[in-house]
């Protein structure tokens, strides 16, 4: 089983932590066991890990991150999967992907090749779209930065749909 899971069934089993910070639906409706998760300065998941440190600006690993991310854009040139291949094409490689990544995370099994894998699609549709992955990141980033909701089972809710 994987870790993740034995501490969320050791923590409901329990039920005492204080340290709990997601929300599991009962049969009378969610719970919230820590609802200022989201407003503490140092949260922790139920699994024990902390935030981490604030990232740095700029490091090694940004120019290691462009310099592959600018390697995979010419190797998708290099065999016509840009203007050879469609985003529709590619969307559906996507899937493929994220079904190996499943498989391999349900497995407990290295997922580094399937989040890359599934990287490297991502990299060939923003091509095409004249994007960069620091411009949809960016994008996404400033829609959840100030996000607030809750934990239920795992999933987190967005304030205005609960
Ligand atoms: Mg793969």
């Amino acid at each position: 089983m994987h870790p993740d899971q034995l501490a969320k069934e050791k923590m409901l089993k329990d039920g005492s932590d204080d340290n709990v910070v997601f929300t599991t639906t009962t049969e009378d409706g969610a719970t919230p066991v820590n609802p200022d998760f989201y407003s503490t300065s140092t949260p922790m998941c139920f699994s024990g890990c902390s935030k981490r440190d604030e990232p740095k600006l700029r490091s090694d690993s940004d120019d290691r991150l462009q310099s592959l991310v600018d390697q995979v854009i010419g190797w998708h040139h290099a065999r016509n999967l840009i203007c050879g291949s469609s985003d529709k094409d590619q969307t559906v490689k996507l899937l493929q992907e994220l079904g190996e990544l499943s498989d391999n995370v349900c497995k407990n099994l290295d997922i580094r090749d399937d989040i890359g894998d599934m990287l490297v699609v991502l990299i060939n549709i923003a091509e095409r779209n004249g994007l960069s992955l620091a411009d949809c990141l960016q994008k996404a980033w400033d829609d959840i930065k100030d996000r607030k909701g809750k934990m239920i089972d795992g999933i987190f809710v967005k304030e205005q749909d609960l």
